[in-house]
């Protein structure tokens, strides 16, 4: 398809025109403003004439099936398989980006799929995935197409996960959450000044979104802090930033720390050392922080589930493979009874590790 193709082009709410003739789109706190024919820093949220237009919607840079552990989400239908999918274009402007390929894409080439949201429901349903995650590059920028998603996989049966940075503004927000199961939400650092001068962003958004899931929806939530070695996994920075989470959002959210790889603009900064992910989980754990994992390296021990209150292994892991099970049917630690925080099923999944590319036109009705 090409990108001029209408089918591709949505026209959007959110947002209002300025005095001087330019519109801003209020999608995002990057709130760009807008001549005719511009696009905003997302790429894919654009002016035509006089309204705002998404360009890419039904369209996708490629399906996979994955296992639900690799979004990150350990405390949601753990083992079970997702079908994987994003579009082009971000809001953010991450130095450290580590999907860039995707989400730096200012043209339509990547997106070679094409999908409607019945057929992407119908892919799930039939590849035995029990949910579909928005990933890859942020939903926020195309969040019309995700909710169509969102609904048309309801009516089978599949639940919806949002892969996010959660910089979006308060009434997108709402409706993006109204459709949506699960998310996880990247804390990218703790202080205003990593956000500005590493995501071209801003902190206190995405601080608004997590107590907005948390205290307003019933969507069950993780976080993610990718660390980046001398930038924003300091003692302090992280004690910080797990003590807000505890206060603010309790000890049942649970927090991935994951490795860096050099990449996109940071190609001279080091890869993550293990010992700092460990740290960084003992330092949630020792504020409060009940499940705390590390990511993107091979910790048994870090990537395994712990009841908070006896300690029991609860879901042991091995990278994506689970091994013990100590949950009842209604999610309790086996050795004591106590609620394991989060979103399960009677059994374990057993997708495992494997990462299964999907041709989205077989599934065409
Ligand atoms: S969604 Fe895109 S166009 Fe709208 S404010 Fe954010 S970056 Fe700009
Ligand atoms: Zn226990």
């Amino acid at each position: 398809m090409s990108a001029s193709n209408p089918s591709s082009v949505l026209p959007v709410d959110y947002w209002h025109r300025l005095d001087d003739g330019r519109i801003q789109c209020d999608m995002c706190p990057r709130f760009c403003k807008l001549r005719d024919g511009q696009q905003g820093l997302c790429f894919v949220r654009a002016r035509q004439g006089d309204r705002m237009v998404l360009t890419t919607y039904g369209r996708s840079s490629g399906y996979c099936v994955d296992p639900i552990e690799k979004k990150p989400l350990n405390h949601f239908l753990p083992g079970t398989a997702v079908l994987s999918f994003g579009t082009a274009g971000c809001n953010l402007a991450c130095k450290f980006c580590q999907n860039w390929d995707m989400s730096k894409a200012r043209q339509m080439d990547v997106l070679a799929d094409e999908a409607s949201p019945e057929t992407i429901a119908r892919a799930a349903k039939a590849l035995g995935c029990h949910s579909v995650a928005y990933t890859y590059n942020d939903p926020v920028i195309f969040m019309e197409y995700a909710v169509d998603v969102a609904d048309a996989c309801h009516e089978v049966g599949v639940r919806s996960v949002a892969v996010t940075a959660g910089y979006i503004t308060e009434q997108p927000r709402e409706v993006l959450y109204a459709h949506m199961d699960a998310a996880n939400v990247d804390l990218k650092g703790f202080t205003e000044e990593f956000y500005y001068r590493l995501t071209g962003g801003h902190l206190q958004p995405v601080l608004d979104t997590l107590i907005y899931l948390k205290h307003h929806t019933q969507v069950w939530v993780e976080l993610t802090t990718l660390l980046i070695p001398g930038h924003n996994d300091s003692e302090q920075e992280l004690d910080q930033m797990t003590r807000w989470v505890v206060e603010r959002l309790g000890p049942d959210v649970p927090m991935h720390f994951t490795a860096f790889h050099p990449d996109w603009k940071m190609t001279d900064t080091p890869p993550t050392p293990p010992a700092t992910l460990s740290r960084a989980r003992r330092i949630a754990i020792d504020n409060g922080v009940r499940y705390a994992y590390t990511g993107n390296v091979h910790d048994s021990r870090g990537g395994s589930t712990y009841c908070h209150h006896c300690g029991a292994l609860l879901i042991e892991r091995d990278w994506y493979v689970l091994g013990q099970w100590n949950l009842t049917a209604e999610g309790r630690c086996k050795a004591c009874g106590t609620p394991c925080a989060g979103v399960f099923e009677a059994r374990p999944g057993h997708w495992g590790a494997r990462r299964q590319p999907v041709r989205l036109a077989d599934f065409a009705a």
